[in-house]
């Protein structure tokens, strides 16, 4: 099989995925599921289709092996939503244009979901005897998160997606460094999801006097102020510290941290600067149902980010000492928290992230660090103890400023040169773990 085909290959598999309108919600992935089966199966992989409802279905589709270690190419069907007045190509028309494949899912990720199925595709065609499983799943209700998807498998269907490595979205950004070095970044863990709420207090009364009242929505801007403006002192992780020895060739102090990758590139710095410490962004308020009445109490949300292995009740006298006493507010965490999860470095699975970087560029260099939100990862590491990495890598063409700003936007587009890439790095992975 020439490298030329397998690019054509993926090509036209994502251009036909993206014409699928996967927008979650409502998602209806089991149209993206049937297309996959009838690729997969046509170039002899078992699948299987597994719903919790008929219009949600994720896919399953394996290479079955010995005893061996499994390892899981893992990804999500669904999309978020496009606007079509803001794109310059209609969003779901998977347009070939100038070697770039236009359209929603491009990068979040049908571009993985399609090289992840070419890449067990071509394996399967070429008679690839696997030592463990070789798994491909591409799930539904990732954007969401309501419990179609991974979270439910691994709880109901644990023999479906039970893996002991796994490849998800989440990284392989390339990185130019200012002195010339290159690096392609792993997500080897990510930050902990810990949203809470301030209940802020006063005294209701009629907005035409209000000396007569205790505006809680006036308070609360005391509140807002306090917990945005916090910055807590920055500590290494693990995660933080090998990243480090990639890009600065040795560890430093948390606190020079930021400004020593500044130094070599400032996407590094803007990321390095979000893992090194907890995040409080306020994003939701709600006071008075009437524009007349001055409100007695004020909600604010905030969208907390905890640190890998950082727990809400460690950060919780913290964020009391910052706001202080002088406003009478309440603290609830108001949903179960999400991720934080982390797996281990210098695993087969992380040889093989390194072997291949050297080898697609010779020079460049693999980094791990944390993912500053989080992916369906967590849901292995927490149901399997699975090794399970962010790494798609991507070629110079795309720098990681402009992805950034495409994902989850308009005019979404990736570049067939990395599609042909992930393609290679997947099965690389899969010979090296699966030999
Ligand atoms: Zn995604």
């Amino acid at each position: 099989m020439s490298a030329t085909s397998l690019r054509d290959e993926v090509t036209d598999l994502l251009q036909r995925l993206i014409r699928v309108d996967t927008t979650n919600p409502p998602g209806n992935e089991t149209a993206a599921a049937g297309l996959l089966r009838e690729y997969l199966e046509t170039n002899g992989v078992g699948c299987e289709l597994i719903a919790k409802v008929p219009e949600r279905a994720n896919l399953v589709a394996r290479i079955p092996g010995g005893d061996g270690p499994s390892l899981l190419l893992l990804s999500h069907t669904d999309v978020v939503l496009a606007d079509p007045s803001e794109w310059s190509v209609p969003p779901f028309s998977g347009e070939l244009r100038d070697g770039q494949v236009w359209g929603r899912g491009a990068l979040d990720m049908k571009g993985q979901v399609a090289a992840s199925a070419v890449a067990i595709a071509s394996l399967a065609r070429e008679g690839f005897r696997p030592s463990g499983d070789l798994i491909f799943a591409a799930v539904a209700d990732e954007e969401v998160g309501d419990d179609f998807g991974l979270s439910w498998l691994c709880r109901e269907h644990q023999d479906a997606v039970r893996c002991d490595y796994a490849i998800n979205e989440g990284g392989g950004e390339r990185l130019e460094l200012a002195d010339g070095r290159v690096i392609y970044q792993a997500t080897v863990a990510e930050k902990m999801t810990a949203p809470f709420r301030l209940r802020v207090h006063g005294r209701s009364g009629h907005a035409s006097m209000p000396g007569i009242a205790d505006n809680a929505l006036v308070n609360a801007t005391q509140v807002i102020e306090r917990i945005a403006s916090f910055r807590p002192e920055p500590q290494l992780g693990p995660e933080a510290e090998a990243y480090l020895r990639v890009v600065l060739g040795e560890t430093t102090t948390a606190s020079r941290a930021v400004s020593r990758v500044a130094a070599l590139s400032p996407v590094a710095a803007a990321l390095m600067d979000a893992l090194l410490v907890p995040t409080f962004s306020p994003t939701m308020i709600s006071a008075s149902q009437k524009r007349n009445v001055i409100p007695g109490l004020c909600d604010v949300e905030i969208d907390c980010r905890l640190l890998p292995g950082q727990r809400p009740e460690f950060v919780e006298p913290m964020i009391r000492a910052v706001l202080g006493s002088d406003v009478e507010y309440e603290l609830e965490w108001t949903e179960e928290p999400q991720g934080g999860t982390r797996s281990a470095l210098g695993t087969p699975l992380w040889a093989a992230v390194e072997a291949f970087v050297e080898e697609a560029e010779p020079g460049a260099q693999a980094a791990p660090l944390s993912c500053v939100g989080f992916t369906d990862s967590h849901w292995l590491r927490d149901a399997f103890g699975t090794v399970a990495y962010g790494f798609f890598p991507v070629t110079a063409e795309m720098p990681p400023e402009v992805s950034a700003l495409l994902v989850h936007s308009a005019d979404e587009r990736v570049p067939v040169a990395d599609l042909e890439l992930g393609v290679r790095w997947l099965r690389h992975a899969a010979h090296a773990i699966l030999a």
